[in-house]
């Protein structure tokens, strides 16, 4: 239903509940968040059935770092709960995925990858593109979530945070809205600029079938082929 996204120096915790509370007009059943902090090995999240008030309850002190993505979910594959909400995490938890949409094929994806050993901790359509990114071998992470879309049939707006690529988040559009938010050394992304207008009013709107890099002072946009896009920011009019 929702997401927020932040690469910069601020602390994103807060940054990220601000924007998932921007976007509660929307209508959601449960939300989370996961953090990229360089100085650990893994990502960390936290999710919650119900409000972003519950949610914010449930976020330790020590749930430090610069860079996270957020969401807000409205269940169309398994009931809303605390394992269903976003992110979902691979089991190394390397990979942190939150998406809007609905991808087709996940029950035969799902089938192949419980095959492959993969142990699935949600009923969620989303949770095997986490699975299909963290199991690709390609060195980037644009390689990997290009190659697992490849597998896709169905929906998609998507952001994807990798514990071994602290510098960026990658996202991608197919059928469900993604925007970029152009700051001073910070970068923000969202499926609804709502949930940015109160930090930044430069914004690209990505088309679908395109995918883009954020990085902290730079971004830059491309097609699920991988060929580049030129996107110039516009300047959103909003009454606050
Ligand atoms: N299909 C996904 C799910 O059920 C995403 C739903 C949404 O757009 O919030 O978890």
């Amino acid at each position: 239903c929702g997401i927020v996204g932040y690469i910069g120096k601020r602390d994103v915790a807060p940054l990220l509940l601000e924007g998932l509370q921007r976007l509660e007009y929307r209508g959601y059943d449960s939300a989370g968040i996961a953090v990229n902090s360089p100085k650990a090995p893994g990502l960390k999240t936290v999710k919650a059935k119900g409000r972003v008030r519950d949610l914010e309850a449930r976020v330790p002190a020590r749930f430090k770092g610069t860079t996270g993505i957020a969401h807000t979910r409205w269940a169309t594959h398994g009931a809303p709960s605390d394992e269903n909400a976003h992110p979902h995490l691979s089991q190394d938890e390397k990979v942190a995925v939150v998406h809007n949409g609905i991808i087709d094929n996940a029950s035969e994806l799902r089938a192949k990858l419980v095959v492959d050993g993969v142990e699935f901790l949600s009923e969620t359509d989303t949770e095997v593109l986490t699975h299909l990114i963290a199991r690709c071998q390609a060195d980037t992470l644009e390689e990997k979530v290009r190659e697992a879309l490849r597998h896709i049939e169905g929906t998609y707006g998507i952001a994807v945070l990798h514990a071994d690529f602290h510098d960026r988040i990658v996202v991608a559009r197919n059928g469900s809205p993604v925007v970029l938010g152009i700051g001073e050394k910070e970068m923000f992304v969202a499926s609804d600029v709502a949930a940015l207008v109160s930090h930044t009013r430069q914004v690209v709107t990505l088309d679908d079938g395109e995918m883009a890099t954020i990085k902290a002072d730079d971004y830059r946009t491309y097609t699920t082929e991988g060929s580049r896009t030129t996107a110039s920011p516009t300047t959103v009019e909003w009454e606050a």
